[in-house]
């Protein structure tokens, strides 16, 4: 390490960003880099651990002591170097992670843990910088066709990686634009979609083909795609969202939180000339159901369209403001977590059961809730608390409690594959039930985390590449 004892003598400091005032006026990511000595300073306060926990922290297994020490002392193309040895996009994850390793950071049972995101992104954004990130061409082709289904992180991941090794790779989307989540999804003032679109274009540039605009299973069917590719990978993401089906579940203004994002993302790439009223929050009071970082998306979201009050309603309790005996370090820590979303302006209430949606002439008014207490979260068991039922006035509602399955009636029924109990796609080893078809991300782990997606892709490529040499050695 470089400076053995920079935990001693520096502290966490927080990340600069826009005053919510003014981040609330636009679209646009509003975090401020600091300046260059600054992360130095932090990264030489990874400390010689000897375990770094947070190698089994990140889904990617970075070697984050190895990156932070190259920063500390100033060589950033050893520190992209290191990053990019596991990581494909640290630009995504360095923006969007929730950051496990940092949860797993060692300094962080008595102390800060290391501002290993933060750090991240300024490596990836200086390797753009200098050009050190190119389009990765193959020496040699091997004509192996890989046929990738779905363009969000683990589909691009699969994609980079088979690429590398010579394979030819299409990438096969239904929506208008590659991306995924990254880029319909997650909003634009988290992730700018120039990011995900610089992406892209070095892969294009490394020869790997983009067709979009065609749903596979549809356009193309698995009869006609085995035809065309020697491999195919589903990344078809985890896109059935929890319903919540209750009275007046069909009044207008009860919406999808996905459909929502979607919407507003398109209206920014100028995919949709202009806003649907029904998306539009302006002059109205929107309730967020589902207390996680979709919801969280919604709120940031609404906010900047101007709505007037903006609740975010959630079953659970109130998380606690620091770990519990229960939940010690190095685990994933169950605290109470306050989004940029959040400081932007909402009114946060937990413990709260929606009972029914409420309108007049088709049209919702409001929600009727009632406080629970839970008895048993494990089995999910709760009662309500008579007397706390209550009437929250709403325009609109959003439904953010996640995602339960993959669609599987068209391209997984065609090839007939066989599903886990919760109902993804069996792929033990990323292989189908099908020797031919592999999966990775969402549609195969449920729904999750971009880290997760990058890191399924990364291994589903080597699984494809294995499949590759047994044929070869079969000829
Ligand atoms: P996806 O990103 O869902 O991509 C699947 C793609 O497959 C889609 O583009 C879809 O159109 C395409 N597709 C599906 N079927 C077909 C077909 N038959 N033919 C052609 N194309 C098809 N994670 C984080 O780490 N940080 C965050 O901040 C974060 N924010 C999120 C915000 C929202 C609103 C949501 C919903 C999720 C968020 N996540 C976040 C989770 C993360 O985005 C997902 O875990 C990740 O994108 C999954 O990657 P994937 O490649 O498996 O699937």
């Amino acid at each position: 390490m470089g400076d053995i004892k920079g935990f001693l003598k520096h502290t966490r400091i927080a990340k600069k960003k826009q005053s919510p005032e003014e981040r609330k006026n636009h679209f646009r990511e509003f975090s401020i880099a600091w300046n260059k000595g600054q992360y130095v300073e932090q990264a030489s306060r990874c400390m010689d651990c000897g375990i770094p926990f947070c190698h089994d922290g990140c889904p990617l297994g970075n070697k984050i002591p190895d990156f932070n020490d190259s920063v500390q002392s100033g060589d950033w193309k050893g520190a992209w170097e290191v990053l990019k040895s596991t990581n494909n996009f640290p630009e995504f994850t360095g923006r969007i992670c929730p950051a496990p390793c940092e949860a797993s950071c060692v300094l962080g049972l008595n102390n800060q843990a290391v501002n290993i995101e933060h750090i991240e992104k300024e490596i990836s954004e200086t390797a753009f910088a200098e050009g050190w990130e190119k389009p990765i061409i193959p020496k040699e082709e091997t004509g192996f066709k890989v046929a990738v289904i779905g363009s969000g992180p683990a589909g691009l991941a699969v994609a980079d990686e088979s690429r590398m090794k010579g394979h030819s790779v299409t990438v096969f989307e239904r929506d208008e634009k590659p991306g995924g989540l990254l880029r319909y999804g997650i909003p634009d003032f988290k992730l700018d979609k120039s990011v995900v679109k610089r992406r892209i274009d070095l892969m294009k540039s490394a020869g790997i083909e983009f067709k979009t605009g065609i749903e596979i299973g549809r356009d193309i069917s698995a009869n006609e795609l085995e035809l065309m590719f020697d491999a195919i990978v589903l990344c078809t993401g985890s896109t059935i969202p929890r319903d919540l089906k209750i009275e007046g579940r069909a009044l207008q203004g009860v919406h999808f939180a996905m459909d929502y994002l979607k919407h507003q993302n398109q209206l920014i790439a100028g995919e949709m000339q202009e806003i649907n009223s029904t998306y539009d929050m302006r002059g109205k009071q929107v309730l967020v159901i589902g207390g996680g970082d979709t919801g969280a998306d919604c709120v940031g979201t609404a906010n900047r369209q101007g709505a007037v009050q903006v609740t975010q309603i959630e079953l659970l309790d109130k998380p606690p403001t620091a770990r519990t005996l229960n939940n010690p370090w190095p685990e994933w820590p169950m605290v109470l977590s306050t989004s940029t979303s959040h400081e932007e302006g909402v009114d946060r209430n937990w413990a709260l059961l929606t009972k029914r949606f409420i309108g007049e002439a088709g049209m919702l008014t409001g929600v009727e809730t009632v406080k629970i207490k839970w008895i048993d979260k494990a089995s999910f068991q709760y009662e309500e608390i008579q007397g706390s039922e209550e009437i929250l006035p709403c325009d609109a509602v959003f439904l953010s409690i996640g995602f339960s399955k993959p669609e599987t009636n068209g391209i997984v029924k065609q090839f007939d594959l066989t599903l886990d109990p919760s109902s993804n796609i069996k792929a033990s080893g990323f292989k189908t039930s099908k020797p031919n078809v592999f999966a990775a991300g969402d549609c195969r782990k449920g729904q999750s985390l971009v880290v997760w997606a990058i890191a399924e892709g990364r291994k589903a490529a080597v699984a494809v590449n294995q499949y590759y040499e047994a044929m070869v050695a079969k000829v």
